[in-house]
């Protein structure tokens, strides 16, 4: 039966791994552009005060006079902040402001509810998406716990290099917790390879171990390394259409495809 006065909840993502530089924004961007190609409607949230996917998007936060900072702790709209870009995806960015509230919201009671507040009046107040995608800071502090709180899921992009071990445990002990506390329907989806180096039988021996170890489902195909990525921000658009049938976009595109199946399940 269909319903189409009924407007679902959308999926909310979580891409969060405490460590730097393991391709959580690049993942974000190309998966809410691959999200888009499919006609999904797609908002990713910069929870970064490094602002890189804000920047990787073609927006400057310099010239920004609202961000996620005012939504999250001084209560604006979010329907003022958010903004669409030409990867057909909408954006709530962040500016280096945000560095700030992770202290701000340190002394509010219901911090880590903030997030998923935000996110449930917009569906409430009619702008509905069917993704949301949230781009995790490089830490377990407030923001990130947040993030956790308003999720459906959680995916873990992840290097597959020797010591990437040890910050999954870490992190995963953070997501118990979330779901003791703020969120008990949490679930993890597995981990996200990337900046993978299919050459070697190095990185597929290092997935299985953690995949292993910690009881991780991986999502596949694994994202390859290549130069590529590296010329996307600038241009202010995903790899999707800076290189369009690249291996990496193919890759993305794949993934959000497993994504997709695992929110109808
Ligand atoms: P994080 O958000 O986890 O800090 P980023 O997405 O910012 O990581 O990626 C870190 C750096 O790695 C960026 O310079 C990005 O362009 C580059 N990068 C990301 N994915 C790939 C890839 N598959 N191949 C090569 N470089 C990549
Ligand atoms: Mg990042």
């Amino acid at each position: 039966v269909l319903m189409n006065s009924v407007q679902a909840a959308p999926t909310i993502l979580a891409v969060a791994n405490q460590k730097g530089g393991v391709a959580k924004t690049t993942s974000v961007a190309s998966i809410g552009a691959a999200l888009a190609e499919r006609g999904q409607r797609v908002l990713l949230v910069d929870l970064d005060p490094q602002a890189c996917l804000t920047f990787s998007l073609g927006i400057d936060p310099e010239d920004l006079e609202l961000s996620v900072h005012h939504v999250l702790t001084k209560g604006t709209a979010v329907d003022e902040v958010i903004l669409g870009t030409e990867d057909g995806v909408d954006l709530l960015p962040a500016t280096i402001e945000l560095a700030r509230a992770e202290a701000d919201l340190l002394t509010r009671t219901g911090r880590e509810h903030v997030l998923r507040g935000v996110l449930e009046d917009l569906q409430a107040g009619g702008r509905s998406y069917d993704w949301v995608l949230l781009d995790c800071p490089p830490s377990l502090g407030v923001l990130t716990v947040a993030a956790l709180t308003a999720a459906t899921g959680v995916l873990i992009p992840l290097q597959c290099e020797t010591l990437s071990h040890r910050g999954v445990g870490q992190l995963l002990d953070t997501v118990h917790d979330v779901r003791r506390f703020t969120n008990r329907d949490l679930a993890v989806w597995g981990v996200l390879p990337t900046l993978y180096d299919g050459r070697t039988n190095h990185a597929r021996a290092v997935l299985d171990t953690i995949a292993e170890t910690y009881d991780l489902e991986v999502v596949e195909p694994p994202i390859p390394k290549t130069i590529k990525f590296a010329e996307a921000p600038a241009a202010g658009r995903s790899i999707l259409a800076t290189s369009r049938s690249s291996k990496g976009a193919e890759a993305y595109r794949e993934v959000a495809g497993a994504l997709l199946a695992r929110s109808a399940r």
